[in-house]
Order: structure tokens, then sequence, then C-alpha cells
């Protein structure tokens, strides 16, 4: 094993690997993205995004919970901006080449341990509909735990502020969030999803829907699904998850689900007293929280860098 590390033949040809797959990484998600706008279809992400914003806000706008919240509310564009960026710009910029060569360099390291197959459990042999309903259940459960940890963690906090700084809750608010927050829910959900052998390859149908219950979520709607609400996050339900005053007994905070209240109220998370129609949203100290993307973005790490000048 050591003589294969201090080769630097193969060191190098390692490095043009993933040099490849960098490039590769960028290419490819620019010719994707530019595809995806340039040929509307049923299997279309930038389409779908739209046509369920536009879906959601219509909604909103027949329905509105808040009456008085104004059609385009505080904030809309740049959450808009958000919802473009974190589901597209982020993954051209970056996310698609890193993640690639993260992938990479954790197979050629668990190679290095005589591991080549992380699959433990088979599952390719159930039906269709059977394997996406344990991959949404799995996927949800792994994603309320991130969530819990973004709100635990002292420096993850510092990151998913930008998400519970919207005063004004609308469906753009689902997509404003740190772009961190994507490589922490993707890194986090990747080696169980990756022990787990599904027989489809094409989770599209998955991603949409919970695009949709996302949106939904943080629609202006009065929306609760009746007893569905035990199983369905809801906006009622969300809206508590972004209150600036939490109950004494929860100091972390409450209903942590993204598409499924299951988990919150299996482990005692959930917490709606009343309709929360008009509560003040936010977090203890938001007024010094900036207000563009820019100063938003930094936000996090702004108080490391100064220390460091
Ligand atoms: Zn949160
Ligand atoms: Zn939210």
């Amino acid at each position: 094993m050591l003589a294969f590390l201090n080769n630097t033949d193969l060191n190098s040809h390692n490095m043009e690997k993933y040099m490849t797959i960098i490039r590769d990484g960028f290419t490819g998600y620019w010719n994707y993205l530019l595809s995806e706008i340039t040929h509307p279809s049923l299997h279309n992400y930038f389409y779908w995004l739209l046509a369920l914003s536009l879906l959601v806000w219509s909604l909103e706008l027949l329905l509105p919970w808040r009456k008085n919240q104004k059609a385009i509310r505080k904030d809309f564009w740049l959450d808009g901006f958000y919802m473009f960026f974190n589901f597209f710009l982020f993954s051209l910029i970056g996310f698609n080449a890193l993640s690639n060569v993260c992938v990479e360099l954790f197979s050629d390291f668990l190679a290095l341990f005589g591991i080549t197959n992380l699959v433990a459990i088979q599952i390719q042999s159930w039906p269709v509909w059977a394997q996406f309903l344990t991959m949404f259940l799995i996927a949800d459960f792994i994603q309320w735990n991130t969530h819990r940890l973004l709100h635990r963690v002292p420096w993850l906090w510092e990151f998913h502020k930008l998400h519970h700084s919207v005063k004004e809750m609308g469906f753009a608010a689902h997509l404003r969030y740190h772009w961190m927050e994507s490589i922490v829910y993707k890194s986090l959900q990747y080696l169980p999803l990756a022990m787990i052998g599904f027989g489809i390859q094409d989770f599209f149908v998955i991603h949409i829907l919970t695009v949709f219950i996302g949106h939904i979520n943080h629609a202006n709607l009065n929306w609760t699904y009746g007893p569905l609400k035990y199983l369905l996050n809801n906006p009622q339900m969300h809206i508590w998850h972004h209150a600036k005053e939490l109950p004494a007994s929860r100091p972390y905070g409450v209903n942590f689900g993204i598409s499924l209240s299951l988990w919150d109220y299996l482990f005692g998370t959930a917490y709606m007293p009343h309709s929360g129609r008009d509560i003040e949203l936010g977090f203890p100290g938001d007024e010094e929280f900036p207000e563009d993307f820019g100063h938003q973005v930094v936000y996090p790490v702004k108080g490391k860098l100064k220390i460091m000048n």
C-alpha cells in the first residue's frame, strides 16, 4: 500500500484523472444546463421548477393565508435568485465537478482497503414503486436528521441562519439557503444511499415531488391536510419552524421535517400551539443579518476572516 502511495507515476496519473473529472464536470454541466433551457420536455428540471413555482405562486395569490401579504413580498426576487442559484448555478460553478471528484476520491480510498463495492442491501428485484418509496423514506429521514444538525451544531447554524432570515413567508423561500447546505445534505446521505442497490437510475420523479412539497410548505397557504398532517409536512407546521420565538423546552428548534412531518411526531419535536398565521419569523439577532446575496453568502465566515486579518 505504501509503495502505491509513494509511486509518483501513479499519483500523477491519478491527478490527471481528477482534473479530467473536474473539466468534464464543468463542461458537461454547462452543456446540460444549455440543453435544459433550449429543450423543454417532460423530463426537464428547469421547466418543472418554473412550472411548479408558477403553480404554487398562483395558489398563494388565489387562496392567501395572510390576506394582506403582497404578491411580490419582501425578498421575493432575492429568493427567486436563490432558487435558480441553488438549483442550477451552484452546480455549474463547482458542485457538480467537486462532488464527482469526491465520489472518485472516496472509491479510490476504499479500494486501498480492497473495498470495491459499497452495496450492502440489494433491492433491485423489488417493484419500482417500492424502490421509490424506500428511497424517499430513507432520504427524508436522513434529511430530517441533517436539518436537526444544522440547528444543533454552532458552525452549521451560522450557514443555516440564511434560510431562517426570511421575514415574510412565500413559496420561493424554500430554496433560500446557503450553498454549503447542499454539500452538507448530499455528503451525509451519500454513503447510506450508496449502500443500497437500487435498480432504478432515474430519481427525477422523487426530486420533482420533493420540490413541489417544499414549495407548498413555504407557501402563503392555510393547509394542514386534516389527519394527514401527522404524515406530511405542511405550511402551518413549517411556519412554526421559522418562528422567531421558540418554546423554552426546545431552544434548538421545532418541526425539522422536510417532506414528512412523521419524524417530528415520532421523536417529539412537533410543535403547533395555534395556527401561527401572524407569528414573527426569523431568529434572535436577525436585525443584524445582511440583506443582499453577496454579504449573506460570506456571513458565516466573516467573523473568522476578521480574526485572520
Ligand atoms: Zn431550519
Ligand atoms: Zn423553511
